[in-house]
């Protein structure tokens, strides 16, 4: 049992104090803290590249740069669907072919599919192979960077028919607020507040010395990809719409109160998801940035039928 997950059960007894939400929300808690583990587990030459990268304004940083793709999706109002994939109601499985389109059918357009094409954006500009389509590689990282969070929180593989827990209105605690959000925000606030003084970086360490100590071999299989394939996020989907059925959906019905139960359950959820989403992140990174002109030919065969190549200009 990892330390984060012992000190939320050694404090399941305390009365859980909650303070008003704070005006950050998640989706910049949530996704640093993935950029920031990821960050800590590239290779000499991956952090050089996406270093060279990244935008002045971030500073060498990843994670001061792993929400611009939530800031940037109301204006570049395209991107917007690449966020989630949505499921059939109740059928607690995914699948691309099915699933990855956006709300008029076209095909690809999902986190899935976008994880894909900015892999592939990247790959061909690392090897220099696409210089007449002159993808913006700064942007294929960031968005890159920011969807591989999003695929692993479990509501972004929602149902269709509540958009991923959007309409499911719930409180939490006191406060009223849908089930989305609980996940993307509520959860991730109130253990910072909870367990971690209100400070990010606590919540990060601790997640850090999880993955070099009792998840260290779980990790280990976490990070790798099926078939020698560069990136892989369809398995990440599958779990996520599981552990949605699991645990999200799970006594949180319309009008519920989510208290203390619910919290303490899913926060080691929560905590996994964001480790997860850091190794793999990580790892995706690495075979990118150190990969041989070889893999890139592979990963065009084998992910022939996921080649979409949107970007700014055809949107
Ligand atoms: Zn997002």
């Amino acid at each position: 049992m990892g330390k984060v997950i012992q000190l939320c059960l050694t404090c399941s007894g305390l009365f859980l104090v909650l303070l008003l939400p704070s005006a950050m929300g998640w989706g910049k808690e949530g996704h640093f803290a993935i950029c920031k583990i990821a960050q800590g587990l590239l290779n000499k030459e991956t952090l050089a590249a996406v270093r060279a990268l990244l935008p002045d304004y971030a500073d060498g940083d990843l994670a001061a740069v792993c929400s611009w793709a939530d800031e940037v999706r109301f204006h570049m109002r395209w991107s917007s669907p690449l966020h989630y994939v949505d499921t059939p109601d109740f059928r607690c499985n995914y699948k691309y072919c099915r699933d990855c389109h956006d709300t008029v059918g076209r095909k690809d357009r999902c986190v899935t599919g976008a994880i894909y094409n900015y892999t592939e954006q990247l790959l061909l500009g690392v090897h220099d192979l696409n210089s007449e389509k002159n993808n913006n590689l700064t942007e294929a990282l960031m968005f890159l960077s920011h969807f591989i969070g999003d695929v692993h929180q479990p509501l972004h593989v929602g149902f269709l028919g509540d958009e991923g827990g959007n309409t499911i209105t719930v409180r939490w605690y006191r406060r009223k607020t849908n089930l989305h959000h609980v996940w993307d925000t509520m959860i991730i606030d109130s253990s910072l507040k909870t367990f971690y003084n209100s400070d990010l970086s606590n919540l990060i360490q601790a997640i850090q010395s999880n993955i070099t100590g009792v998840w260290f071999m779980d990790s280990l299989s976490w990070r790798n990809c099926t078939a020698d394939h560069v990136v892989c996020p369809d398995p990440y989907a599958s779990e996520s719409i599981e552990l949605a059925c699991k645990f999200a959906y799970r006594n949180a019905t319309p009008g519920t109160t989510l208290g203390d139960d619910y919290f303490l359950s899913r926060l080691p959820v929560v905590e996994k998801r964001l480790a997860q989403a850091g190794v793999r992140l990580a790892a995706t990174l690495n075979r990118i940035f150190t990969s041989t002109p070889i893999n890139v030919t592979k990963l065009n065969v084998l992910n022939g039928d996921h080649r979409t190549s949107y970007s700014t200009e055809i949107m």
